[in-house]
């Protein structure tokens, strides 16, 4: 006999809410933490210093810059490769509204490429075609933790000089043709917000090899703060360009140094969990489970399906609802920025502007993966979604 959903009033497959996404504090961190609040030094110091290092010895980058967040890292980054009014970046619609906004925070425009249908990455084809001779830049997002097509986007901005902002704060630990994800563009961006691989609470990150950028991205980190006159006095500054201030405190970095030690072992769960997902689902006709292409390494920052909506008897919204109220933290990454008021106003972007971006959000949920699920919880979220689309099934 079919369950009643709870939607209808029947008993939820669970009685507390399972988040999509959640932090994994332990002991160690939390001692790593007091450690430095005793210290000395609590904003930039030594602890920022360690986690820039470690960070980039673990991606294989030159350089690193630690900021307050995902968001400060891509406004950085915006605005060292030079985009300034009147200016146009490429970036695909399917990302968080940080991708495209720190466009707009260097008074440039965010020009969006559709994606493509399978890994739901940017299509570099579409970004060719969105080239204009205003395009500064390129901020490709490895979706979901899958590598974008990144050979494929390297060759054209070097074809048409244009920096890469890699947008990689769901692929921390990732790789693309057996190499290290912040290895790979011109700047690569992470986040540390508690729902990312690892966590500082906030945090960001910006690698790169190019020594240039490294240090404009430390002056604009730091307020536009420019020492290259010393014969002026040890004190002596001076200001080309306000910056702000965009720096992270030692004990947040303290934090983020211990939780790099278990990257690698969440990043694994997660993808324990995505395989277990990818079984449960792969034959339920109603759900197309997420593409895995064979030349990289995928992170699962999110799990995200995609509903054959034609062979249910109700859409997204209906089947949402009723996982939620089966109390699975579903959630949607995400609406496509093109459909925001501010991007429709300021911009002229309108439905029907990017119809593979449009067609995939119609039909997406995301379903709950952080590394600290139990088997249970996977089992859960199985149980729900198989309870929700035999009961909605056409
Ligand atoms: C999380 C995220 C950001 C922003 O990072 P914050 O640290 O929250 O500012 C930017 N882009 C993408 C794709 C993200 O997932």
């Amino acid at each position: 006999m079919e369950q009643m959903l709870a939607i209808e009033g029947g008993k939820p497959v669970r009685s507390e809410l399972l988040p999509y996404g959640h932090q994994w504090i332990t002991d160690e961190d939390i001692t790593s933490v007091i450690e430095v609040l005793k210290s000395d030094w609590i904003t930039q110091g030594p602890k920022v210093e360690e986690f820039e290092r470690k960070i980039a010895e673990h991606c294989g980058a030159r350089y690193a810059v630690a900021v307050s967040s995902g968001t400060a890292a891509l406004h950085a980054a915006c605005a060292v490769a030079g985009i300034s009014r009147g200016d146009e970046a490429v970036t695909t619609p399917i990302t968080f509204a940080a991708t495209a906004n720190a466009i707009v925070y260097c008074g440039g425009k965010p020009v969006f490429a559709d994606i493509r249908e399978d890994t739901l990455n940017i299509d570099h084809k579409e970004i060719q075609r969105q080239i204009s001779p205003r395009t500064k830049a390129v901020l490709p997002v490895d979706f979901a933790g899958h590598p974008a097509d990144l050979d494929e986007i390297m060759a054209i901005a070097k074809e048409r000089g244009l920096v890469v902002i890699e947008d990689a704060c769901h692929a921390l630990g990732a790789e693309y043709k057996g190499r290290k994800i912040g290895s790979l563009a011109d700047m690569t961006i992470l986040s540390f917000h508690p729902v990312k691989h690892i966590t500082t609470g906030e945090g960001g990150m910006i690698l790169t090899d190019n020594e240039e950028f490294y240090e404009k991205l430390k002056i604009f980190r730091h307020h536009g703060i420019t020492k290259n006159n010393p014969d002026k006095g040890s004190w002596y500054y001076e200001i080309y360009n306000p910056g702000y201030n965009l720096r992270m405190t030692d004990f947040q970095c303290a934090l983020g140094i211990s939780q790099l030690k278990k990257l690698d072992r969440f990043v694994e769960r997660r993808q324990e969990i995505a395989t277990r997902y990818n079984e449960a689902f792969g034959e339920m006709g109603e759900i197309i489970t997420p593409v895995e292409k064979d030349d990289g390494k995928a992170t699962y920052h999110i799990y995200v399906i995609q509903l054959r909506t034609e062979l249910l008897k109700v859409g997204r919204k209906e089947v949402f609802e009723a996982l939620r109220a089966e109390n699975i933290g579903v959630n949607v990454h995400y609406i496509p920025l093109h459909l925001h008021p501010f991007y429709q106003r300021e911009f002229g972007y309108g439905k029907g502007d990017y119809p593979r971006a449009e067609r995939y959000y119609d039909r997406a949920i995301t379903l709950p993966i952080f590394p600290k699920m139990s088997d249970d919880d996977v089992e859960d979220v199985i149980k729900a979604v198989y309870k929700i689309i035999r009961y909605y099934r056409r």
